[in-house]
């Protein structure tokens, strides 16, 4: 069975607005480093040359935002509290909600802001697909190819209030994006604001999390690579973060 993977890299290298630090303990560090743990902890002494080369394993720190990489954002991300009760952190869900039938949409025609219910009805004719309670939607937006740069952050389209209602009526409970964020871009979403006054222009995607329960996966990848829109199922498990708003994930097609 084909697997296509779907997932962008944490990637210290890149551009981010918190920036990662990735600590490599090298393969000689680590030969020092177990041996003084060893004499720490237990009173147990090795001597260095008994490592081949001198090498013993490495390791790898790091300190980076949950929201890095392709990640699955859990309904704790979105407020404190929700109409609907408690909102659960990412090692709560149920897994089923991360294992289903895919749809790819194709927003990469859109400028930079955000669509909503008629963009996707749109796009679901187009590919003659009739949602289904637990399907994974993927929203193709094109902005994986600014991956890396400060452009990631600023040029994608989102979801508005009404494109998320659309999906959630009709069953769907993981909503992806190749894009930063499910919603606009923030200076695009800031802008709106001062331009109409109104609030509801800010972060609507995020903000019906605290009326409806759902996840999204956000900076996804390779979705180009995916043979059709439809016909493949998703599997995007989250890292279980006890208490986290949200975890990394791999997100997987299986065509
Ligand atoms: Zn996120």
């Amino acid at each position: 069975m084909p697997l296509i993977d779907l997932s962008s890299p944490i990637d210290a290298e890149f551009w981010e607005p918190d920036p990662i630090k990735h600590e490599v303990l090298s393969h000689a560090d680590g030969a020092r480093h177990v041996i003084s743990e060893m004499r720490a902890h237990f009173d147990l002494d090795l001597p260095v040359d008994v490592f081949p080369d001198g090498e013993f394993l490495s390791n790898d720190f790091l300190y980076l935002s949950a929201h890095t990489g392709t990640h699955i954002d859990a309904p704790l991300h979105y407020g404190s509290k929700a109409s609907y009760g408690r909102p659960r952190s990412i090692d709560e869900l149920p897994l089923e909600w991360f294992h289903g039938q895919g749809v790819r949409l194709d927003l990469r025609a859109w400028p930079i802001g955000a669509v909503g219910a008629d963009a996707l009805r749109e796009q679901l004719a187009l590919v003659r697909h009739k949602l289904s309670p637990g399907d994974i939607v993927l929203l193709h937006t094109g902005a994986e190819r600014l991956l890396g740069s400060p452009r990631y952050f600023t040029d994608f389209v989102g979801l508005d209030r009404s494109g998320v209602d659309l999906l959630l009526d009709a069953g769907v409970r993981v909503i992806g994006t190749d894009a930063f964020s499910l919603d606009a871009p923030f200076p695009d979403m800031i802008n709106r604001y001062h331009e109409t006054g109104r609030p509801e222009v800010l972060w609507p995607a995020h903000f019906a999390g605290r009326e409806r329960e759902y996840c999204q996966i956000e900076r996804l990848g390779n979705l180009g690579a995916l043979p059709s829109p439809t016909g493949f199922t998703v599997t995007c498990f989250p890292v279980k973060v006890a208490r986290s708003g949200a975890g990394w994930c791999r997100a997987v097609a299986f065509i």
